[in-house]
């Protein structure tokens, strides 16, 4: 979906909502542009879940955060933003035009010494980051299939009090399809969700944002 048909698919509660709380600046609406006249698919967050990470690394004091699936950085974009001084976001992202354009990008905001992808396979370069944990916060956006293996790594990578964010656990309607169940993808975000809800070292909710983003913190000893 571009951009201006997010726009024009808005309900007017939500318009209202981006006008007062969370519009793109010029900034990110060119990031935007320049991603679709790049050819990269337009599945982004929205400028809500963006604000909605900001306030997390904000409530959380978040100054090493983790995302895996960069995609054009838009999301990255609205971390890094959120970020103190000393902040390091590290983006973990396959496909390496996707990776050079984010980076690209975050040069081009100023968020260059902020900010940085790592190109591969995610389950190939999270085992690199051992050495660059506990993170404060990590958002989880890329493929589907994988969401159970990233929560797990996730929680290896994080310390009590971490906040684990991630986009699209509704896939689009399908987690509660009866007819989808037996989809790779929908199998695999139904292992997720089960972890979520119930693994004694989280602590989970879902915020009905756009696609579905589910929230987590990992607990501490004491529970
Ligand atoms: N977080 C981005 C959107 C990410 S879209 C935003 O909101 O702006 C998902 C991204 O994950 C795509 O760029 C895709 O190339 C990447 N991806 C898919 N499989 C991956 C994998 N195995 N490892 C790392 N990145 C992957
Ligand atoms: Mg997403």
């Amino acid at each position: 979906m571009s951009t201006l048909e997010q726009e024009t698919q808005l309900s007017p509660f939500q318009r209202y909502l981006r006008t007062h709380f969370h519009q793109d600046d010029a900034d990110l609406v060119q990031l935007q542009l320049e991603a679709q006249a790049a050819g990269l698919p337009a599945i982004s967050i929205g400028p809500e879940q963006g604000k909605f990470l900001q306030l997390l690394v904000a409530l959380t004091g978040a100054r090493h955060v983790l995302e895996i699936g960069t995609l054009g950085g838009y999301s990255g974009a609205w971390i890094a933003r959120a970020l103190p001084a000393a902040g390091r976001l590290i983006s973990l992202e396959m496909n390496p035009r996707h990776a050079a354009f984010a980076q690209g990008q975050w040069n081009r905001l100023g968020l260059g010494a902020t900010a940085t992808v790592i190109s591969g396979p995610a389950l190939a370069t999270l085992p690199t980051l051992t050495p660059a944990a506990p993170f404060d916060m990590i958002f989880i956006d890329a493929d589907k299939e994988t969401y159970p293996d990233y929560l797990e790594w996730a929680i290896r990578l994080a310390r009590p009090g971490t906040a684990i964010v991630l986009d699209n656990v509704e896939l689009h309607g399908r987690l509660v399809d009866q007819a989808a169940q037996d989809l790779p993808h929908v199998r695999a975000m139904q292992r997720t969700m089960t972890m979520l809800a119930s693994d004694p070292r989280l602590v989970s909710t879902v915020v009905p944002y756009v696609d579905g983003l589910a929230v987590t913190v990992v607990r501490g000893r004491e529970g």
